[in-house]
């Protein structure tokens, strides 16, 4: 069996416990590698390289940092096929979806924060005639970048492209749920020739590995995808120690349909935006609120769509959604489902796991779910499932609709379908989250600021943004005579 390795001090090796896990192919749910356990002390070994590495590496001109980055971006689009294959084995993905998204955004990662550090800027203030104020933007040092499970590579790559463009050096870990692609990502940084130390990756689970990183002293800032409690662990450890954090949480983005939206456009994007990745991304939509006077027409066409999506073995190109990403996530799906019955939902289709024969007969996949009759404020309706599940709502007046998509403690994106411009900009102002899709999803331009208010997290990556969380701001103030 295949043993995973840590990536420190530019070198492939075995956990200090020299411990493995099991690592599961969700479309078989047979064992397809092993995860190294690591903990404390491979941070600490990370740590150490990396304190070497800094001096040099925050010293290095942006171009130079520029070419490197630019290098693991061609390397990794050599190796596209390579990488979308693990992803998809590892995660339960479509490969198709890996292929044509996920690594194609690792990919644009790396090329948009080589080049965003090249026209990275600050601010000049002149003051009055007395004096002229300029502000540097140095690298903060060691970085820790956590990353989750449902878009494996995209998200990790996300954190460590522009860590590393702003001259820090990264102790990153990728969930032990999907370790194949940044262990992968490893093995181009050597080929790239990137300095020892500067990036380093640590397998493990959460809270030895991942804990081991939030509460190290020398790691400076922690940049974490993930889930909400989780988050509020990291944030309890990180902040009595003053350490900058980055989280972006979970969600339950409400959908909202309005009858005088494009309904061709709508349909085919709300199909999408409730089920690609079977569910599993922070933004998709999984409350469907629709104006009453299209309800009957929207459930009717919606369901009837839901199930000609077809639950296949991931690795094969008609497959629209692929397995769940662990047994133990397959479980929670299925005890929602049967909460949202017991909650007195109907269901109009799915709400049962998908029986695949031959290579997939022991995965877990579960039949896109489609639920209804459940008032807005029941568990269902508030709780993160992140799984192939969605409710539909109907819904009577602007101000109702607002109510219902801000009723949650999530905040992450909303969606939004209309024709009527003014109701647009009106309902986009009162929403409460940090992301507003307007007749459109997943629609991503990377310079734009990135996540959610309310537990969905704090701060925002992305762009400027993220280059800003990854350095420290130094005021100098020069006086003029
Ligand atoms: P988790 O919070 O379980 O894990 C995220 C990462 O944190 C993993 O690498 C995990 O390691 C690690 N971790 C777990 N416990 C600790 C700890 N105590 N200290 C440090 N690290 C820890 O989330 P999932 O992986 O289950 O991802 C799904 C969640 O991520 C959903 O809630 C989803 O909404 C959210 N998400 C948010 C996004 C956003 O941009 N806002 C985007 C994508 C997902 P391990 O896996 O080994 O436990």
């Amino acid at each position: 069996m295949d043993k995973i390795k840590n990536y420190i001090d530019g070198i492939l090796t075995t956990p200090y416990s020299n411990n493995y896990f099991n690592n599961f192919d969700p479309s078989t749910g047979g064992v397809f590698t092993m995860i190294p356990d690591s903990g404390a002390e491979d941070v600490e070994l990370a740590v150490s390289a990396a304190e070497r590495a800094f001096p040099a590496w925050s010293a290095t001109s942006v171009e130079e940092r520029y070419d490197l980055l630019m290098s693991i971006a061609r390397l990794l689009k050599e190796r596209l096929e390579k990488f979308a294959l693990a992803e998809s084995m590892d995660n339960g993905k479509p490969l198709k979806l890996a292929r044509t998204v996920d690594i194609p955004r690792a990919i644009k990662n790396f090329e948009f924060f080589s080049n965003a550090i090249t026209q990275f800027s600050s601010e000049a203030h002149s003051t009055d005639n007395v004096a002229i104020n300029y502000t540097l933007r140095q690298p903060l040092g060691i970085v820790g970048a956590i990353s989750p499970w449902n878009l494996p590579l995209y998200l990790f790559t996300w954190k460590v492209a522009p860590a590393l463009a702003a001259g820090n050096c990264v102790i990153a870990k990728p969930s032990e749920v999907t370790p194949l692609t940044a262990y992968l990502l490893s093995e181009l940084f050597i080929e790239a020739g990137f300095p020892q130390g500067v990036f380093n990756v640590i397998h493990g689970y959460g809270h030895t590995a991942g804990k081991a990183i939030v509460s190290h002293p020398q790691i400076k800032a922690v940049t974490f995808t993930g889930g909400t409690r989780t988050g509020k662990d990291i944030a309890a450890i990180a902040a009595p120690m003053f350490k900058k954090l980055s989280l972006e949480l979970g969600g339950k983005n409400p959908t909202v349909i309005f009858a005088d939206c494009n309904y061709e456009q709508m349909l085919e994007t709300t199909v999408r935006s409730s089920f690609t990745n079977q569910g599993e991304i922070c933004l998709c939509g999984s409350r469907i609120l629709v104006e009453r006077s299209i309800y009957e027409k929207f459930r009717k066409d919606f369901t009837e769509k839901v199930k000609a999506l077809r639950v296949g073995d991931p690795l094969l190109e008609e497959t629209d959604t692929g397995a769940i990403v662990s047994k133990q996530h397959f479980d929670k799906i299925m005890y929602h489902i049967s909460l949202a019955v017991n909650e007195g939902g109907r269901v109009l289709c799915g709400g049962k796991a998908a029986r695949l024969p031959g290579r997939c007969s022991g995965g877990w996949f579960i039949e896109p779910t489609v639920i209804e009759n459940l008032p807005y404020n029941c568990r269902t309706n508030l709780e993160e499932i992140f799984g192939p599940v969605v409710t539909l709502m109907p819904f009577d007046t602007e101000e109702q609709a607002i109510g219902i998509s801000n009723s949650t403690e999530y905040g992450l994106a909303s969606i939004l379908w209309t024709e009527n411009l003014t109701r647009a900009h009106r309902i986009a102002a009162e929403l409460k989250s940090g992301i507003v899709w307007i007749n459109c999803w997943m629609l991503r331009d990377l310079r734009t600021p990135f996540g959610g208010v309310k537990n969905s997290g704090v701060g925002r990556e992305g762009g400027l943004e993220a280059l800003r969380f990854f350095t420290e701001p130094k005021n100098v103030c020069i006086k003029l005579n």
